[in-house]
């Protein structure tokens, strides 16, 4: 099953826990936020992971 992930920017607070768990897939903006860099290192399972261990929601994985 393909699927998009996205960071709302709105929530994210930059607690970098994406990052620790998906460092292939997250990177850091210059405002502190993160953005999805590699969507395609992660599979659903992971992108679901680290989404659910987002302490803020940011994280939303849309399913096609
Ligand atoms: S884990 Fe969530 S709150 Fe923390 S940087 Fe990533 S998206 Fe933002």
């Amino acid at each position: 099953m393909s699927f998009k992930i996205k960071v709302d920017d709105e929530l994210c607070m930059g607690a970098q826990r994406c990052m620790f768990l998906a460092p292939e897939a997250f990177d850091l903006t210059e405002e502190g936020i993160a953005e999805v860099t590699d969507a395609g290192t992660l599979t659903l399972e992971q992108a679901e992971k680290v989404a659910y261990e987002c302490p803020n929601m940011a994280i939303i994985v849309e399913k096609d």
